[in-house]
């Protein structure tokens, strides 16, 4: 895996964690509530990929499924005037920037397979340098009601973007809403030490919920899982699952300037 890259995030803790940034070749999850920053942190990400390579960026394109109409290439114009102003306030570079990044919506579990196919073209014929999808339990849980036919359905597609990450040796990001199951609480485990039970009944409340949502391959199937959470009006990003790192965690916040350390 170290082999073939990273994608630096530009979190500095979370960078080393990392050993590097978001690995190329395997699929990193990002999951939290709504509103806690995903997207932003899918813009940011986009944005990175994007950049030339002077900058520190892989100077690619990027195919973001944005299956619920969240991507806004105004506020992602906005974060690359206030955190590489040098690049984007010159002449036509935000629009060059902006149009780096290719955007699909597909409507329909099997519009999306279709994608799926279309962007395995493109990967080999374009300078693709990122894959997000935001979110895959929206896609899933917008087109069945049916458990079992839709793990069926998902199981074959996750295996489909698992072999798309390792063939194409590019970062691959999905994001996946979580809430928790115990009343309207935010998912705050991970920072109540002194009061262990809540901590692992909200971890099970996450894990059923996703496994409910995506199957249990889903979970097996994605290397790299940060946690987003939120505790006394802080954000949190933990890296709750890696092949490299001990579960640590990174406060970050969300300004003018996107998702921040
Ligand atoms: P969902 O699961 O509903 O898609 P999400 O995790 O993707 O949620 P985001 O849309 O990434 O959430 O985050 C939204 C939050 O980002 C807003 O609540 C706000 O706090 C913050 N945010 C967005 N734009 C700005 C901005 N220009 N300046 C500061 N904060 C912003
Ligand atoms: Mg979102």
């Amino acid at each position: 895996e170290s082999l073939a890259g990273h994608l630096p995030t530009r979190l500095k803790g979370l960078d080393e964690a990392l050993c590097g940034g978001i690995p190329f070749g395997v699929l990193t999850e990002l999951v939290g509530p709504s509103g806690i920053g995903k997207t932003q942190f899918c813009l940011k990400l986009s944005l990175l990929a994007s950049l030339p390579a002077n900058f520190g960026g892989l100077d690619g394109q990027v195919i973001y499924i944005d299956v619920e109409s969240k991507f806004s290439s105004k506020r992602l114009i906005e974060i690359g005037m206030k955190s590489f102003p040098e690049i984007f306030h010159k002449k036509g570079m935000a629009q060059e920037m902006a149009g780096r990044i290719l955007i699909l919506r597909p409507t329909s579990l099997s519009e999306f397979a279709e994608s799926l196919h279309q962007i395995k073209i493109s990967l080999i014929h374009q300078h693709v340098k990122l894959l997000i999808i935001d979110s895959m339990a929206a896609l899933v849980l917008g087109e069945y009601d049916c458990g079992a036919s839709r793990q069926q359905a998902l199981g074959c597609h996750v295996s489909f973007i698992k072999s798309l990450a390792e063939f194409s040796r590019i970062p691959v990001v999905v994001t996946n809403q979580v809430r928790s199951q115990i009343g309207d609480e935010p998912l705050m485990y991970s920072f109540q030490a002194q009061n262990h039970s809540r901590k692992k009944d909200n971890h099970a409340a996450y894990d059923s919920h996703l496994v409910a949502a995506l199957g249990i391959n889903w979970a097996h199937a994605v290397t790299i899982r940060l946690v987003l959470e939120a505790k006394s009006g802080q954000r949190f990003i933990k890296l709750a699952k890696s092949p490299i790192s001990p579960p640590l965690a990174f406060p970050f916040n969300i300004t003018s300037s996107g998702v921040v350390l």
